[in-house]
């Protein structure tokens, strides 16, 4: 990266700040929005191997407008003060911007999970937990965490379970987190919500004629060539979905080790089964390995998908990127350097905050799940049922009498007499809002003429809607 490139959490500001010169803001309120409202650091000891580790943490809480908080904990050894509000303040704009009850707030744990065995993570991440529940920086009114990099379902049920412990008599403990498995509170279709998300949101992007001409190109998912860059649980997941349901062609893979290419398409399913047996992607069989990723960033396709860390491209490759679509699946990917470059060059950004709003979104499905204590579906699924088999039986008579002949199809009938399950919900609930947040932010995109791009149609919809709830506030 370039000397001269801001840092995560300025170059969020930097973005901030083209969008609120396009709006009329009362005074000071653009501040109160745009500062984070505290940050809070522990650090804690845990003794492991025979001796005392202390490791550091943070919890970040960016607007409080609405509460609780949500936002993800990360355990990486990138993890930093600035990281950790950057990505607190993404999650402000995220929530708003697809309608999310909740204010922002992110974590993280600087820390190598890879150097720790299983019982020591859990000894780590309960005393983590421990430490952030004691100041209600988890709690299910004020704070509610979520998965992020290198946590996921398995850290998700300590930290609930560390929470019940401390908090024997709240009802709704279990609302305390978001992301934990399904058989200890979790919610059908969290893990995949991510990249569902992102698969959705290019599906809605592809309905818009206009914004798919905006990147030159046309048509629909059908055949194009994806590159992504990162697979992890959300680059994995939509790369996947886009292939297996889409037809889109995934011709790039780009991991820690290196990349690999094929213009025919590569089989992410066994390339995922292969990092997991050998930790990368080298000596993959079936493809060209390139051991500098740069190549495959910069190469030719139709959208990249850039879904690991932030900065990934920056000042120093923006001007070699080839992909006339990139969509954020990450946080913060593209510096606001790169972002301006890319913009001059004609390249559409979907941007973060709402390309991977999905993980949210379900979120929120699951924190409305455990705060009313029961799966979603459970008193319709069957009544429902029970009325298109009314309906069903009565075409059927009908054919039957007036001696038509006509018939239903199995197949016709199997999906329409099938009620709606937990996934199916969510599914449709993760569909809708993600069509919804991008035609706001479109509509923005097209009717102003100030307007150039999706990133700052999305800051000006989502910092409308957090200043409209400030002032309701009386702030
Ligand atoms: N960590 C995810 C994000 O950055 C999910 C947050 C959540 O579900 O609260 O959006």
């Amino acid at each position: 990266m370039k000397p001269t490139e801001p840092s995560f959490r300025e170059s969020v500001d930097i973005m901030f700040n083209r969008a609120v010169a396009l709006m009329d803001l009362s005074p000071g309120l653009e501040e109160k929005i745009r500062v984070c409202n505290a940050t809070y650091t522990v650090r804690f000891g845990v003794r492991l191997r025979g001796k005392i580790e202390t490791f550091t943490g943070y919890r970040s809480v960016h607007s409080e407008h609405m509460e609780p908080v949500k936002g993800g904990i990360r355990f990486a050894t990138s993890v930093s003060q600035n990281e950790v509000e950057a990505l607190a303040a993404l999650m402000t704009y995220k929530c708003a911007l697809v309608e999310t009850p909740f204010g922002g707030s992110k974590g993280g744990l600087c820390i190598d999970p890879r150097d720790w065995e299983e019982h020591e993570m859990e000894q780590i991440t309960r005393r983590f937990a421990y430490e952030l529940a004691k100041r209600d920086l988890i709690n299910p009114s004020q704070n509610v965490p979520a998965p992020d990099m290198g946590t996921g379902e398995r850290e998700m049920a300590w930290i609930a379970d560390q929470y019940r412990r401390m908090n024997t008599t709240d009802i709704n403990a279990n609302a305390c987190v978001t992301g934990k498995p399904a058989n200890a509170g979790g919610i059908q279709g969290r893990v995949e919500a991510t990249g569902r998300g992102v698969q959705y949101a290019l599906r809605e992007f592809f309905r818009h004629p206009r914004d798919v001409a905006a990147a030159n190109l046309s048509g629909t998912l059908e055949g194009k060539r994806v590159v992504v860059q990162g697979l992890g649980n959300v680059g994995y997941h939509a790369a996947k979905f886009l292939q297996e349901e889409d037809g889109a062609k995934v011709t790039g893979i780009i991991e820690r080790d290196g990349a690999l290419h094929d213009e025919a398409g590569l089989d992410v399913e066994a390339v995922k089964a292969w990092i997991g047996k050998h930790g990368g992607v080298a000596g993959f069989p079936d493809a060209t390995h390139h051991a500098d990723g740069a190549t495959v960033l910069e190469a030719e396709c139709d959208i990249l998908i850039p879904a690991a860390l932030e900065g990934v491209i920056h000042l120093g490759n923006a001007e070699r990127i080839r992909a006339p679509l990139i969509i954020e699946a990450a946080n913060g990917p593209v510096t606001a350097g790169a972002d301006e470059v890319l913009r001059a060059r004609g390249t559409v950004i979907i941007p973060d905050m709402y390309a991977n709003a999905g993980g949210v979104t379900v979120s929120y499905f699951e924190w409305v799940k455990n705060l009313s204590h029961i799966r979603f579906g459970r008193m319709q699924r069957r009544q429902e049922e029970a009325r298109h088999l009314l309906i069903v039986s009565e075409l059927e008579r009908l054919s039957r009498d007036t001696g038509t002949g006509w018939e239903l199809s199995p197949d016709f009938k199997d999906r329409y007499l099938r009620g709606a399950d937990e996934l199916e919900l969510v599914r449709s609930g993760l569909d809708d809002t993600m069509r919804i947040a991008y035609q706001s932010m479109s509509q923005v995109w097209h009717e102003r003429a100030d307007v150039q791009d999706l990133r700052t149609a999305a800051y000006l919809v989502a910092i409308d809607r957090v200043a409209k709830s400030y002032k309701a506030k009386g702030l």
